[in-house]
């Protein structure tokens, strides 16, 4: 090959084409350097004829610059990109980019160079170099992560360096991780486990595609079947793939799985450290990383060797991504395994309805676990009317959940306090006027956050103090805080149960591996009584002395027009009542609700799945939507409301004529401002066999637009 096309990150310029030296050798799947105006960057050779033709004459092309030392990205993984593109209508580029993970992980030297406090001090002491010492203790980066973690300038460090009291280490990134011991500590299985991991272990032995739906109740051992598949692929010496939903909540996982296999399992996740990711990345590329944990950006690695994929709790919301490349992680990674010829496992207690569909047309393998390991009974669940059984004035438990709480207390036994609001208070207004704090980026009302003392929004991140008066009328200590959050709810337990001590767990307190790891641990030595959190705490834990648990407010997701509110509420409050008597001691669940006969809280209380289901499954069908029709989002922003406004006007004056293609919008999105942009939205509903992104990809494709206008794609969008 003398011409060679790449794939590079920049989605605006898409394919370019080089020209390959003599004595060069690179192939399709080979990472290399190029020039690009005065810069170098980093592609991917691409087959020539899956991209558009080149124009450029073969004599006016520039020479490459040379391959990187990585193993070319294998056919399978260059056609999942390709599929990965083409489904979710984004540019080939950006997909690219996920698999390189943005190209910091392979540029550069196996070596790299971190930095860690000497013990030394400096000669002359600042208030910037002070601070900056007393916040790397114990810490061990590069300058640039050093410098984010302290808040100061990379040249203060480097002044620090300069005077010895920073000292050089070199870390080697491709030095190995020690291995993995298939038998290192085996379970004994009960025989309906040891059934299911008799499929998963064939077909990995198979090597075949072969996906599963792993239904199983919370505390079926779920988890122990699909690590016997994960020892067979160890003995095998294959490469497995394990994707989780929260990262900050793996240590739990991470030492379950020393537990078993006598090592950690390799982990990747966006806040590792840059030499973690660089060892990782080259680790996984190279064959030698056996087991890697991830989030769902996991799934675009370059395995050498890839033998399983596993995604737990597959049911999650958050393995949906909702920006840049638009991709649901539970579904690539059934076409990775299609493409790579090898089993997926997606294990839930409460499966999304398009995996149970799929599993009820004979596509998925479905495996059921009827029954909690070890006899432990699944939890009594009833249900609080608030319209009857009200809470004290200005309170937000009502008597019998507080009752209930009171005995847990006194037996020595926690509880946990469910509810999926972060902060003190959704709105803040003030007594005098009526003023309510809104966020200047978002359609979205600030939220008070009492323990840091902060108005914040949950969309873009913008924080103030609270100010000492109301911004309109200039009364002073006029704020009301209105409705509760989990902080809120914890004030209250502290003050009904003054001697119970109480934990808030939320991605504000909760918010590293660090900290997940330290609140299990005092979870589990009996250091904590009430547990008041998010969605945070509804997976994974497994706390033996956990026996009561409180949903605050069932009817919140039930609230606006989302497609899955139903399905969520259903599976948030299982997967929390869950929590409750994993141990020896039975459980209990008290959902409040002010809409007790609502279908999905009347099978939740009857402990009636297959009825909530039915139900969905059928208003789901005469909806037309998911997984019998399709949706698909156009959103159209700017920061400028009128020209976001005038391009979707442009959009939907070429509106196309598609039979079986309804189009609503455009109308403003959901979020008509959000982090500061403008946003109008289109809504595509379809039957399930319609090519709906070949309807969106002709109707955008002649479209021009003024620079401040981005038009984005969300296929099978999870947010209305
Ligand atoms: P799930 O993933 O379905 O929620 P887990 O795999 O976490 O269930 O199992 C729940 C609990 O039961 C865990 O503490 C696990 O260690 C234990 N357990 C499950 N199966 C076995 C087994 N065969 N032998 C010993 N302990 C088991
Ligand atoms: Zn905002």
């Amino acid at each position: 090959m003398n011409r060679a096309r790449l794939i590079i990150f920049n989605a605006a310029l898409g394919p370019l084409d080089y020209r390959v030296p003599e004595g060069m050798h690179v192939e399709p799947g080979s990472v290399v350097v190029a020039p690009l105006g005065p810069r170098q960057i980093v592609g991917i050779v691409w087959e020539a004829e899956r991209l558009p033709a080149s124009e450029v004459p073969e004599a006016k092309l520039r020479p490459l610059v040379g391959p990187l030392p990585v193993p070319p990205l294998k056919s399978e993984l260059r056609r999942l990109i390709e599929w990965t593109a083409d489904y979710y209508c984004a540019p080939i580029a950006a997909v690219a980019r996920m698999v390189l993970a943005s190209g910091g992980a392979l540029r550069g030297p196996a070596t790299m160079t971190e930095y860690r406090l000497s013990g030394g001090m400096p000669e002359r002491m600042t208030p910037q170099r002070e601070a900056a010492i007393e916040a790397l203790d114990g810490e061990q980066a590069t300058i640039r992560e050093l410098a984010g973690m302290a808040g100061v300038s990379e040249g203060v460090l480097r002044g620090l360096v300069n005077q010895g009291v920073l000292e050089p280490v070199e870390v080697d990134c491709d030095r190995p991780y020690p291995p993995a011991r298939a038998d290192f500590a085996a379970p004994k299985l009960s025989p309906a486990q040891a059934e299911v991991a008799k499929r998963f272990v064939s077909a990995v032995e198979a090597r075949r595609f072969a996906p599963f739906l792993l239904d199983g109740v919370t505390g079926s051992g779920k988890t122990e079947c699909y690590l016997e598949a994960v020892a067979k692929g160890l003995e095998m010496g294959r490469q497995t793939l394990v994707l989780l939903p929260e990262i900050a909540l793996t240590e739990a996982f991470l030492r379950r799985f020393e537990d078993r296999f006598g090592v950690p399992p390799v982990v990747w996740h966006s806040s590792l450290k840059s030499t973690e990711r660089r060892r990782a990345w080259r680790s996984i590329a190279a064959g030698q990383a056996q087991v890697v944990v991830g989030a769902r950006s996991a799934l675009f690695l370059p395995y050498a060797n890839l033998g399983l994929i596993v995604v737990d709790e597959a049911h999650e919301i958050s393995f949906k991504q909702d920006d840049g490349v638009r991709y649901n992680a539970r579904d690539v990674a059934v076409m990775r395994a299609r493409f790579e010829q090898i089993p997926v496992v997606l294990a839930s207690a409460t499966p999304a309805l398009e995996s149970l569909q799929m599993a009820e047309s004979g596509v998925y393998e479905r495996l059921v676990l009827e029954d909690r390991y070890g006899g432990a009974r699944l939890p009594d669940i009833d249900t609080i009317d608030l319209t009857e059984e009200k809470p004290e004035r200005g309170r937000w438990l009502a008597p019998r959940l507080v009752a209930q709480m009171e005995a847990r207390l006194a037996r020595g036994e926690q509880s946990l306090l469910f509810l999926n609001r972060r902060g003190y208070a959704p709105l803040t207004l003030c007594r005098n006027c009526g003023f309510r704090f809104e966020c200047p980026n978002c359609t979205a009302w600030l939220v008070e956050h009492r323990f840091s003392q902060r108005l914040a929004c949950h969309h873009c991140g913008h924080e103030t103090a609270p100010p000492p008066a109301c911004p309109e009328c200039g009364e002073l200590d006029c704020l009301v805080a209105c409705g509760p959050g989990v902080e809120r709810i914890a004030d209250e337990v502290a003050e009904i149960l003054p001697e119970a001590r109480v934990a808030v767990v939320t991605s504000d307190t909760v918010n590293s591996p660090e900290r997940a790891a330290e609140f299990v641990a005092r979870a589990e030595s009996g250091a904590i009584d009430v547990i008041v959190g998010t969605q945070l705490v509804t997976k994974g834990f497994h706390f033996p002395e956990l026996t009561l648990v409180g949903v605050v407010d069932a009817d919140l997701g039930l609230e606006g027009g989302d497609l899955r509110a139903a399905e969520r509420t259903y599976q948030q409050v299982a997967q929390v009542a869950g929590r409750a008597g994993r141990g020896e001691k039975p459980g209990e669940v008290l959902i409040q609700t002010r809409h007790p006969a609502a279908p999905v809280i009347a099978a939740l209380a009857a402990g009636d799945r297959d009825a909530f289901y039915a139900a969905e499954t059928e208003a789901r069908r005469q909806a037309g939507a998911p997984p019998f029709g399709r949706w698909a989002a156009i959103i159209v922003s700017s920061e400028d409301e009128a020209e976001a406004r005038e391009a979707a006007h442009h959009i939907g004056d070429a509106r196309p004529d598609v039979a079986d293609v309804a189009i609503l919008g455009p109308a403003p999105a959901p979020l008509a401002l959000l982090r500061g942009r403008y946003r109008y939205r289109f809504l595509l509903n379809a039957r399930r066999s319609a090519q709906v992104q070949d309807v969106i990809r002709d109707w955008l494709e002649a479209l021009k637009f003024p620079q401040g206008v981005r038009v984005s794609v969300d296929i099978d969008p999870y947010s209305f």
